[in-house]
């Protein structure tokens, strides 16, 4: 079904489905996984190479001979573009927030160890960075170059094709070890991620249900944009699914915080958690809030102990040198439950 699309290869699949056995104890789950997409090895990992897999397998038989993208300075999506391009041996620019800053850290460093060439914008909203991101591409085509314009991370329905392959991939692996997945956690920005993921369950009959964790937009945006991306994913693929996008999946804004990029004192907590009790390193802007949602739907019995659940860990590991302090508060949140709302600013 997806080999007909015109694909790169850039990860390392299948990515380990590992057991939370000590976590698990300490939050009372029997049967919690991890789905290690931080390992997918393109520069430190992440969610993006599986979307890139499809984009820029497209970019190629289209004839394009630089790719163009946009995210925050801390863009985990633009340091993999930035390492895919390298690899496959295309130019790559990069249209960023904010002003150049003095030291260079985290994936910022990377995406220029990899050779990608960074315009900052100055300002930092995304109608500036795209309208820039344009001017870019325009003026590559002038010059006559192919510019192939990749948007915020890679949520296009083809990019969401990566996420089809890894819900497939997922169940698999399940099935080889016997378990029967209820549930799928996963955090959502552009929600390319989710895409994928609720366009697998539909196509499945007994698939599990998938709990979308917004780290930044409210909850009725991204199911709307999670669903419509869906759809345009099963259209590709000229699917005709036994399941509707928005009957496989649940969506949640209460581990947001103040917004995008500010850390939470239950996104901190699960940070520690997960590097205490399992040696797993979470970021506090995607995969700590995600897993804050992980922890309180299980708290809550949403996610009963019992029924198989897999958290997807998407990344975000170079982005966390950027960030010492807020790194080292996050023992502070070990050993009680925060407030809902405490801002651990
Ligand atoms: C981009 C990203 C996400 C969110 O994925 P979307 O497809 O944009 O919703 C989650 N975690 C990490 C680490 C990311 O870089």
């Amino acid at each position: 079904m997806l080999a007909r699309f015109p694909r790169v290869r850039l990860a390392e699949l299948p990515t380990p489905l590992q057991p939370l056995r000590r976590l698990g104890d300490v939050v009372g789950h029997r049967q919690l996984w991890v789905k290690r997409d931080d390992l997918t090895g393109l520069a430190t990992g992440g969610n993006k190479t599986r979307k890139l897999e499809f984009l820029l397998g497209e970019a190629l038989a289209q004839g394009c001979d630089v790719i163009v993208t946009e995210g925050a300075p801390q863009s985990n999506h633009c340091r993999q573009t930035a390492a895919a391009c390298a690899r496959l041996g295309l130019e790559c620019a990069l249209v960023l927030n904010g002003d150049e800053p003095g030291v260079y850290q985290g994936n910022l460093l990377l995406d220029r160890l990899l050779g990608a060439r960074v315009h900052f914008v100055g300002a930092v909203d995304g109608t500036a960075r795209r309208r820039a991101l344009e001017e870019l591409a325009a003026r590559l085509r002038a010059a006559g170059r192919r510019p192939a314009v990749i948007p915020t991370g890679g949520s296009t329905a083809v990019g969401a094709l990566g996420y089809v392959d890894a819900g497939l991939e997922l169940l698999r692996q399940a099935d080889a070890l016997g378990v029967e997945l209820r549930h799928v956690v996963v955090g959502a920005s552009s929600c390319g991620t989710a895409a994928g993921l609720v366009a697998a369950a539909c196509l499945l009959g007994a698939a599990p249900r998938v709990h979308v964790v917004s780290v930044d937009q409210p909850a009725a945006e991204v199911a709307r944009w999670t669903a419509a991306l869906a759809g345009e994913a099963l259209d590709l693929l000229g699917a005709r699914p036994a399941r509707a996008p928005e009957e496989v999946m649940a969506v949640y804004d209460a581990y947001v915080g103040p917004g995008y990029g500010v850390p939470t004192p239950e996104g901190l907590r699960a940070v520690a958690l997960f590097a205490r009790l399992e040696g797993i390193v979470l970021d506090p802007v995607y995969t700590g809030k995600a897993a804050a949602g992980l922890l309180d739907l299980v708290a809550r019995g949403v996610l009963p102990p019992d029924e198989p659940v897999a958290f997807i860990h998407t990344g975000g590991t170079a982005s966390v040198f950027a960030w010492p302090e807020v790194m080292l508060r996050a023992e502070e949140y070990l050993g009680r439950a925060p407030a809902r709302g405490e801002v651990g600013a």
